[in-house]
């Protein structure tokens, strides 16, 4: 590991002062944030990340940044929440099942007790050309070096919002659930406080894939809100992997649904495993809408939502795999009783 100073923030804005540094941020980072350090160290221990600077905010875990609140109009987390708090917590087990269901199935045990939510949203591709610095094709993390899983080893990748540059799949679990539900996400920034939607803050691709999300440099997350609602309750996170704990998604899926009887109200539906960002998949949701729910209903709406995929040369069956997982989520959150 390369030489880099560690320290422990006292208060959030100069944190933020400290990490807010200039242009080239994007690619070098030059100043991390830390919170759990799972993604962090990791990736600093392989060499994919550099930054001179560590500042860890865990101190900052106090009422403002640390703390779960439920009311009848919103669920509030605080980025310093530690995952496994919010998978356990009663409010959002029982009125935000996707949200508890989405974090009790990332990573281990371990891990969640030492993650936090602003960490977790912002995670690294598990791409493995990307997490190993003896590539040198990788646009991700050599802007303008190609990109060796397009035409290497490809079976993790994703099949939606890819480009020409990148094909590299977001990993985490609790982004779906956060997009499906429109929550927002606060930020403390240089220049003061500001919130944008979930769904603004991851970037496709496009030509410039080291350039992830739409934070400013030197941005923290400082909590994620959710607007309470009839569907929050009927919701669900189904996740398909390898083995049966302690593996990323090959396909998941968030829904949340608005029932009048068997007919859909509103739809709420995201898709893990398979995209480049966490994905709502908007086309499936318009299809249910003011329909009933039934197995043929549900596999129309898994046809529209992969509808756009395309697939390269190991990972074509995450097509029928997301389609199978979308249909039983559907069903599965249609069933349930509340
Ligand atoms: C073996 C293994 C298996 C895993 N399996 C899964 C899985 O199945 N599903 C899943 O979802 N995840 C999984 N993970 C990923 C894990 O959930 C993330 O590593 C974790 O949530 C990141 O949180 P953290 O607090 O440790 O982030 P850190 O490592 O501290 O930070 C990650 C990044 O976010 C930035 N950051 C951290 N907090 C903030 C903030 N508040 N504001 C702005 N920037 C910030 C940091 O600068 C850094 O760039 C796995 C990880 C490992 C190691
Ligand atoms: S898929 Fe993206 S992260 Fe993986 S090698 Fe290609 S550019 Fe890099």
């Amino acid at each position: 590991m390369r030489p880099f100073t560690y320290s422990l923030a006292a208060d959030a804005p100069e944190a933020v002062r400290q990490a807010t540094v200039p242009a080239d941020a994007h690619v070098r980072a030059p100043v991390q944030l830390m919170g759990g350090g799972t993604t962090l160290l990791d990736l600093m221990k392989l060499d994919v990340m550099r930054p001179d600077a560590v500042i860890d905010i865990t101190p900052l875990a106090t009422a403002r940044y640390g703390n779960i609140e439920a009311s009848a109009t919103e669920l509030r987390l605080g980025a310093l929440v530690r995952m496994s708090d919010a998978a356990e917590d009663h409010a959002v087990v029982t009125d935000y099942p996707v949200i508890a269901q989405s974090l009790g199935l990332a990573a281990s045990q371990q891990l969640r007790n030492m993650a936090r939510l602003g960490g977790n949203a912002l995670q690294r591709t598990r791409c493995s050309y990307f997490r190993d610095p003896s590539y040198e094709q990788c646009n991700k993390r050599n802007p303008g070096s190609g990109c060796a899983a397009i035409d290497g080893f490809n079976r993790l990748h994703a099949v939606l919002g890819t480009s020409e540059h990148c094909i590299a799949s977001y990993p985490g679990d609790f982004a779906q659930a956060l997009i499906a539900l429109d929550a927002t996400v606060e930020v403390l920034g240089a220049g003061g406080a500001r919130s944008i939607r979930f769904a603004d803050l991851h970037r496709l691709p496009g030509s410039t894939p080291h350039i992830e999300t739409s934070l400013a440099p030197g941005e923290m997350i400082t909590a994620y809100v959710v607007p309470a609602g009839p569907w929050t309750r009927r919701s669900a996170y189904i996740k398909v992997r390898d083995r049966e704990s302690y593996a990323f998604a090959l396909a998941s899926v968030a829904v949340a649904l608005d029932m009048d009887g068997t007919m859909v109200r509103s739809a709420r539906i995201a898709l893990g495993g398979v995209a480049t960002v966490p994905w709502r998949a908007a086309e499936a949701e318009a299809l249910l809408a003011g329909k009933p729910l039934d197995e043929a209903a549900a596999h129309k709406a898994a046809d529209a939502a992969f509808a756009d995929a395309k697939t390269h040369e190991h990972n074509a069956y995450k097509v029928p795999l997301g389609k199978a997982t979308l249909v039983r989520a559907l069903l599965t959150t249609q069933a349930m009783e509340l």
